[in-house]
């Protein structure tokens, strides 16, 4: 009888190591599950964060305005006569940009779709895609002790 509780005993024992063994197994997963998550969610936060303030300091060099607004504009600016109609292809996405779109405008006068140029700029394309006249300089430190020390 005595022996026989001692196997009882370590099976039991056993049975509840296994147990114990799969759910620690289980906690840890959970556990890393949740780190690794957590880890994603933050990055994604901070690079939306980075494309915010980048978007930013594209708007200081290209503001956004719809092709009808901008048109009027510099159609006056350039000297042309009312008449002069603009008819304005996109070199991004090679597509038609409409009066009512929103565009953006590089120191060169060229106008792109403003997603078309976003997509451009935040894949740290620094220069006009069409006359690859350069639009931004994108801020360096390095570069900015480099001018002062000249
Ligand atoms: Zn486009
Ligand atoms: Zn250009």
């Amino acid at each position: 009888m005595a022996e026989d509780q001692g196997v009882k005993t370590t099976h039991m024992a056993i049975v509840l190591g296994i147990g114990l063994g799969v759910v620690m197994l289980i906690v840890m997963s959970l556990i890393l599950s949740i780190l690794i998550n957590r880890r994603d969610r933050r990055t994604v936060s901070r690079s939306s964060k980075n494309t915010d303030e980048r978007l930013r300091s594209l708007d200081a060099v290209s503001p956004t305005r719809t092709l009808e607004e901008w048109w009027a504009t510099t159609k006056g600016s350039l000297g042309l006569p009312e008449a002069v109609d603009g008819h304005f292809v996109c070199a991004v996405c090679l597509d038609e940009v409409k009066r009512t779109e929103e565009i953006r405008e590089l120191q060169c006068l060229h106008v792109f779709h403003r997603e078309c140029l976003e997509t451009w700029y935040l894949g740290d394309h620094f220069n006009c895609p069409l006359c690859h006249r350069e639009y931004y300089v994108p801020k360096s430190p390095r570069r900015l002790d480099y001018l002062w020390m000249v």
